[in-house]
């Protein structure tokens, strides 16, 4: 069942965006593609490159493997170590990039300081980008050209079509700019006809220009930054944030308090985002194995 959203002007209630059930149902299809593929000789794989010792990274990749575990495709983690040179992770993706088994490539942050994705990831083969940093497919998606879409950016439409929020002719908001989300999910908008602002860091008054949104979507990494001042009463509110927690627990960039009751809905933190993204890279992982193989 999917809770749509009346962007009605004195709303009752705030309707929660779950993306639990969406991420339920993405998986399904994922499983079911995994065993076609599986049975006609193909076993999808998706290696993730890992060049840190952070917790939070660990924990995430941990999640990813078992998520595609239990929908039937290989991971791979491909552990370089916290010391490790961009040079050696260069050397790595292209390796994986090369490796007509792999199906999927995903290079996870933090990196060392003297690497970055910028510049790592065009070693990513772009068939095979299935998480959409490689340079190619970012300037792809702002071309209207077909390609993988940041697993993220492209997990924030699959909620916002999930709960019939409609898009066409909107007024709506990105608060961060980042390649992997900010940047793409506008340009996503864009593409289903949103009228779209993209605030930053140096942006004067977020909330004269949050506040006309009849979209927001906030992926930013500070706590609370989002509170009512910053919505419209009729607002759809897209929480992208996640922040730790001294209790173990996550939060997002929203203050969900504050707002709930007075915007139209709010995705949760967890379970909103988060459980999409995964699947969705794992979508972009079948869809990848799927594809005939360059002659
Ligand atoms: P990022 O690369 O650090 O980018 C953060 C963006 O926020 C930057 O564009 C920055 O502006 C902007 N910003 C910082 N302070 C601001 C302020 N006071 N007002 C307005 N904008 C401000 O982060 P990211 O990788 O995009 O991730 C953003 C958040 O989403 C994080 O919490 C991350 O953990 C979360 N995330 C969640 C998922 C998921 O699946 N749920 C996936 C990816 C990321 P400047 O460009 O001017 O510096």
């Amino acid at each position: 069942m999917t809770t749509p959203v009346t962007l009605s002007p004195a709303p009752t209630g705030t309707a929660v965006l779950s993306g639990i059930e969406l991420a339920r149902t993405i998986r399904g299809r994922v499983a079911r593609t995994a065993a076609e593929l599986t049975a006609a000789g193909t076993l999808p794989r998706l290696a993730v490159v890992v060049a840190n010792d952070d917790e939070s990274s660990a924990w995430y990749v941990r999640s990813i493997a078992k998520a595609a575990a239990a929908t039937g495709i290989h991971c791979e983690v491909v552990d370089l170590g916290p010391d490790v040179g961009p040079e050696r992770i260069r050397a790595a993706l292209r390796t994986l990039s090369d490796d007509v088994a792999v199906h999927g490539i995903m290079l996870q942050t933090p990196l060392p300081p003297d690497a970055s994705v910028e510049d790592l990831a065009a070693a990513i083969a772009p068939e095979k980008d299935v998480d959409g940093v490689n340079p190619l497919s970012l300037g792809r998606l702002a071309a209207g050209l077909p390609a993988f879409a940041p697993a993220t950016a492209a997990a924030v439409m699959a909620l916002l079509d999930h709960h019939e929020v409609p898009l066409a002719g909107r007024n709506a908001a990105v608060v961060g700019r980042s390649n992997v989300v900010g940047k793409p999910v506008a340009q996503l908008l864009l593409q289903r006809d949103a009228t779209v602002t993209v605030c930053h860091r140096h942006t004067k008054d977020l909330a004269e220009l949050t506040r006309p949104a009849e979209v927001l979507v906030v992926a930013v990494g500070r706590i609370g930054l989002i509170t009512a001042e910053h919505v419209a009463p009729d607002a759809v509110v897209v929480d992208v944030g996640t922040n730790p927690t001294p209790d173990g627990g996550l939060v997002g960039d929203v203050d969900a308090a504050a707002v709930t009751g007075r915007v139209a809905g709010l995705t949760p933190v967890p379970g909103g985002v988060g459980p999409v993204t995964t699947a969705l890279l794992l979508q972009h992982t079948v869809r990848s194995a799927a594809r005939p193989a360059a002659t």
